[in-house]
């Protein structure tokens, strides 16, 4: 994939993960072609600033974690299990061994 299979976007769309609007209109993820869930927008010198759109299974596997070390999984849960409490939502986290069990 090159820039030129990018869309172009607006000049003035804020860089990173943004483009609320955008997600309103159907556009398909640059990785698998499915709905893309999340828009962003990069610069790329001398040309503009671009639309990147992706699914969020795309999304989560092609970000960085610049470096850090990924937290552990079970701080990962407990965060998701209390931001599931506190929007009185339910949860229910499905493991490798429940897909196959
Ligand atoms: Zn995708």
């Amino acid at each position: 994939m090159t820039v030129d299979d990018l869309e172009q976007a607006p000049p003035d769309a804020p860089l990173g993960s943004s483009g609320k609007w955008r997600l309103a209109e159907a556009h398909d993820c640059l990785q698998c072609g499915g709905r893309a869930t999340v828009a962003g927008v990069v610069a790329v010198p001398g040309r503009g600033r671009f639309w990147i759109d992706r699914c969020t299974p795309c999304m989560v596997a092609t970000t960085s974690s610049c470096g850090r070390p990924a937290a552990p999984l079970e701080e990962v849960l407990a965060a998701l299990r209390d931001a599931a409490l506190e929007a009185r939502v339910p949860l229910h986290v499905m493991t490798e061994d429940d897909r196959h069990g």
